[in-house]
């Protein structure tokens, strides 16, 4: 079988496909990685990033992979989720279970147009739980969807290389299905960088912190709302930028009350 023919037609059908990246965190198995790897190849698929799996490389990765090595051998490896998903515009949180803190839910056939679309923009991450344990509320909280197959109730947690399986294949469907059609124009604003909507959260935390906004409430769960309402608007890198002006302005005017930062700019 030509491998390297079907991906390269893979990328022909949606060059999309090739933003898109599988970021699988913690994985214990180092057969999963390998059979995730190959689920992504058949569709089309290229980018893996792994956070600090278990175990990796390892002959039981390359065994399932089973022809899906390349993948393997490129896939980049980070300490943190922060880290992987540090240049993505939009991510997306696989889940079994719904969660209390609720991001924006989509199913899979949902996800897959919404990524592809995002994918024309910038890089994409999907992002997968640990075998065992999934994904925590925090890592979880990094990203602006939840995706959830929507299994048995009784029994709904997929094995992670088919949860990636299904995924992926919904993505290639989407971008069959895009073929011969007339492609709308893409919003040209890009999502800000991921990594800078943490920078701001941070400092949106610390000024808040500083005007005793919390006062008896939980600052984790009204941070988690904030960062439910500020990303779903997907802000784009200028929006976050005013954001943060306006932090500094809030801090500026603590430090120097009665004061007009215009006044300073004149003197
Ligand atoms: N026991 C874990 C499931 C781990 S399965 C739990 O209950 O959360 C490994 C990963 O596969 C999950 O973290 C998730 O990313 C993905 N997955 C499994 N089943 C899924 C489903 N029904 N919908 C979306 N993702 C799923």
């Amino acid at each position: 079988m030509d491998t390297s023919k079907q991906s390269a037609q893979g990328e022909q059908i949606a060059p999309e496909l090739a933003e898109i990246s599988l970021v699988l965190v913690e994985t214990s198995h180092p057969g999963n990685i390998g059979s995730s790897a190959r689920a992504a190849k058949t569709m089309g698929m290229r980018r893996l990033r792994l956070v600090a799996p278990k175990q990796f490389p390892h002959p039981d990765a390359t065994a399932l992979a089973s022809g899906a090595d390349d993948l393997l051998e490129q896939a980049s490896r980070h300490d943190s989720l922060d880290e992987a998903l540090a240049d993505c515009g939009v991510a997306y949180a696989c889940s079994a279970r719904r969660r209390g803190i609720r991001l924006a839910e989509l199913d899979p056939r949902q996800f897959a147009s919404h990524a592809l679309e995002q994918a024309r923009k910038g890089p994409v991450a999907v992002v997968f739980g640990n075998e065992r344990v999934g994904l925590s509320n925090e890592e979880i909280e990094r990203c602006q969807f939840l995706v959830r197959i929507p299994s048995n109730p009784q029994f709904g947690s997929l094995n992670l290389a088919a949860a990636v399986q299904v995924l992926t294949f919904e993505l290639r469907m989407a971008a069959l299905d895009q073929v011969g059609r007339l492609k709308t124009e893409p919003d040209p604003r890009l999502p800000a960088p991921l990594a800078e909507m943490e920078r701001m959260f941070e400092h949106l935390q610390q000024v808040l912190e500083r005007i005793r906004f919390f006062g008896s409430r939980s600052p984790v769960r009204m941070m988690a709302r904030l960062r439910r309402l500020l990303q779903r608007g997907l802000p784009d890198a200028h929006e976050v930028a005013i954001l943060r002006g306006i932090l500094s302005q809030i801090e500026y005017m603590l430090d120097h009350p009665g004061r007009d930062r215009k006044d300073d700019n004149a003197s």
